[in-house]
């Protein structure tokens, strides 16, 4: 169906990116750099996180693969982070450490093995959800806030205490239910994150967006942004929040336990999150994790996984640090809904009305859970818009039961050669010429003969919209059409029982036989067919698959044209005064039962019983033909009967008259309800008598013209 773009490039470039492992290193480094600086010195960062970290994963990756390629300034081998000149720098007493990461289940039960090996048993755990926002350290002095600051890179942070003091939920003194829990007096330094609620961000950026100013990439940089402002009165308006969930010195409070910690941050004043669960299986930590996963988006702030600690301080301490992170906690991590990967190629689809979509052929990613190899760029436009070029590295997005979606590439990693992409200018499917009508974005084959369109018309007649044959998927319309045994729709009804059973697969069973269709999976989908011919008319006419026919249009016209017959003698003006049919939809309809191939197709249906005509006697017009030869328009809103000019080109057609679109000087009359517009005018000009809505009501209910 769909078919490659002949490109000699993209085999070129994912040739570099698979055998030059140290150019591709060096190029991911570069890039990687570039971002830390304008994600923590700027915060104002080019690429999502997920992109991010999918840089880094590629290049940690490769750096794994080749040892003797490790550098000590690589990225890999330091805590992310940057300090900035702009606020004093403040150095940690206690080294701020970051997470590991699980980024699936089976990472995080190998983690809580290791947890088991060590202990020789399990032991309690806390569960956290993982806020994603930037991380804070407070330091209060006799209960008193006196310093706040920044991870930093872990050792050196930025002092943002005049900053901080202006976030409300950060306690400027400590309660004396908190103070009573301190070992001794002296210092305590509480840790967590600093955030800005969804709600927040969203008005922020609103208003960024009215003022021409840029906006934040996520919560996560606004928070970080917000924080770390010249002018606190800007902090101030933020509306910043927190949730504090460690100490730097466990030493320093009564506590003995990460559960009893957080009661105890809550008895001080702090803002804890609420969502915590003490644990003492594996199977608990599961359901937490798939819990916050499945209420991640209704949470008011943004997450990005759920943090697991072992819950005892003494268990803490005999499981100590790796030189990043404690290995007494992980960072189960969501799986990530922006990845990047290598664009191969670009190939073009063929739809069953000839429209062509250009699809971007990834090399196959993981993303939000599922592998994403193919995603639509819709049209050469957004091509061209997303600078997209065979041979990119692309950023993938795929969130929930979203369509995975290709945001954009990542320049700096664009091979040299990669040339702007131009859609071909004869059918993949075909060889016919390719035109673009003005005003639309799509191009389209217009050649009725074009295998690919008839495929997908096929498959769309069998749809479950359409004619609904169950059990008629792509497969078999597939194996149908290479057979020769389906050429257009009416070919469904010519099938008998005996040669679907004998249908070839293509493919074979475990003895090397031909897989075949089989009878009694046969005779279902026979039966199925046989009860598609029975299907309201509407359906018939969204099954013929007309350029611009939807659904909803398809009823509409059944509704005024229930027959076959009825619709082929309409014209397109009768058609473009349907409610919701232009005059674009109208030609479309008009042209598409007049084009002789598309004539012998409906013939041929008719012929083998398929519904041309809705049962339309109990509507049927009991009415006299008083209106036989006349012709209406109707215009304006009819606001005092309610009725939509659908309803009332029924009535008229009823009593036999004929609805148009248009006024011209054989129009018998013009109905013009409320706001009438140039229809009227012209009504006028042309001296068609007019009548109003009051005259229109009585018309229909004395079926008598009124005097002229
Ligand atoms: P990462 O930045 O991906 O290395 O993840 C580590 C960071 O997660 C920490 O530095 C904290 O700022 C942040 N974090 C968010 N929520 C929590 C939590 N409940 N417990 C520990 N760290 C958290």
């Amino acid at each position: 169906m769909a078919q490659g773009q002949a490109s000699l490039f993209d085999e070129q470039a994912l040739a570099q990116v698979t055998t030059d492992p140290a150019a591709r290193i060096e190029a991911l480094r570069t890039e990687i750099e570039h971002h830390t600086y304008l994600y923590y010195a700027k915060d104002a960062p080019e690429i999502s996180d997920a992109a991010y970290d999918s840089l880094m994963r590629e290049l940690r990756e490769l750096e794994h693969q080749n040892p003797h390629l490790i550098d000590p300034t690589s990225p890999t081998q330091r805590v992310g982070g940057y300090v900035g000149e702009q606020f004093a720098p403040v150095r940690h007493a206690q080294r701020m450490y970051s997470l590991d990461n699980a980024m699936d289940l089976a990472e995080l039960d190998a983690w809580l093995e290791r947890v088991v090996e060590f202990f020789g048993h399990m032991v309690d755990v806390v569960c956290e959800l993982k806020i994603d926002g930037s991380s804070i350290a407070l330091t209060y002095e006799d209960g008193r806030l006196v310093r706040a600051a920044t991870r930093g890179d872990g050792t050196t942070g930025e002092d943002v205490t005049v900053n901080v003091r202006t976030v409300k939920d950060v306690p400027l003194r400590l309660r004396a239910e908190g103070m009573a829990g301190i070992a001794a007096p002296g210092a305590v330094e509480v840790r967590g994150e600093v955030y800005m609620p969804k709600a927040s961000f969203d008005f922020l950026n609103k208003a960024a967006e009215a003022n021409g100013k840029q906006a934040f990439a996520n919560p996560r940089n606004a928070a970080a942004g917000s924080l770390r402002q010249k002018d606190a009165e800007i902090t101030a308006k933020r509306d910043l929040s927190t949730f504090l969930y460690a100490i730097a010195d466990q030493a320093s409070l009564l506590a003995t336990t990460q559960w009893e910690l957080l009661q105890w941050l809550t008895d001080a004043g702090f803002h804890t999150n609420p969502d915590v669960k003490l644990c003492t299986q594996a199977q608990q930590v599961h359901d937490f994790c798939a819990n916050a996963l499945e209420n991640r988006a209704n949470l008011p702030y943004e997450i990005d996984g759920v943090v697991v600690k072992v819950n005892s301080f003494s268990q803490q301490a005999a499981m100590g640090f790796t030189a990043r992170a404690p290995r007494w906690a992980i960072a189960f991590k969501f799986p990530p809904e922006e990845k990047t990967t290598v664009l191969q190629d670009i190939t073009v689809q063929v739809g069953r009305t000839g429209a062509l979509t250009p699809v971007a052929e990834l090399v196959p990613v993981t993303v939000a859970g599922s592998t994403v190899a193919r995603a639509t760029l819709h049209n050469l436009d957004e091509v061209h818009r997303k600078d997209v070029r065979i041979g990119d590295t692309v950023i993938v997005r795929k969130a929930g039961d979203v369509i995975p979606e290709v945001l954009g590439p990542v320049l700096s990693l664009r091979p040299a050669d990669a040339a702007v992409w131009q859609m071909p200018q004869m059918c993949p499917s075909c060889g016919s010429v390719v035109v673009r009508e003005d005003g639309e974005a799509k191009h389209h084959c217009i050649s009725i003969d074009c295998p690919a369109q008839a495929q997908e018309r096929l498959i769309h007649w069998a749809s479950r919209g359409a004619l609904d044959i169950d059990g008629m998927g792509e497969e078999i319309v597939g194996r149908l059409v290479e057979t020769g045994r389906l050429t257009d729709v009416a070919d469904y009804y010519s099938l008998d029982v005996t040669e679907l059973a004998l249908l070839d697969m293509g493919r074979l069973n475990k003895e090397g036989v031909p897989i075949r269709l089989g009878e009694k999976t046969a005779q279902k989908l026979y039966d199925n067919i046989m009860a598609s011919k029975n299907r309201p008319f509407a359906r018939v006419l969204f099954g013929l698959g007309m350029r611009h026919v939807g659904k909803t249009t398809a009823e509409v016209i059944a509704a005024a044209y229930p027959t076959m017959e009825g619709l082929r003698a309409a014209s397109v003006d009768d058609l473009a005064a349907l409610e919701g049919v232009g005059p674009k939809i109208a030609a479309s309809i008009y042209t598409f039962l007049r084009t002789p191939a598309n004539v012998q197709v409906i013939e041929r249906l008719e012929k083998r019983g398929v519904n041309m005509a809705d049962d339309v006697s109990a509507a049927a017009p009991a009415e006299p033909a008083v209106l036989d030869g006349l012709t209406f328009v109707l215009t304006g809103s009819l606001v005092e009967s309610g009725m939509t000019r659908e309803e009332a080109g029924q009535r008229l057609k009823a009593l036999g008259a004929k609805v148009s679109g248009s006024v011209s000087k054989k129009t018998s009359f013009v109905i013009a309800g409320e706001a009438a517009g140039s229809k009227y005018d012209k009504a006028v000009k042309l001296g068609v008598p007019v009548l109003d809505e009051a005259a229109f009501l009585d018309l229909l209910e004395t079926k008598t013209l009124p005097p002229q």
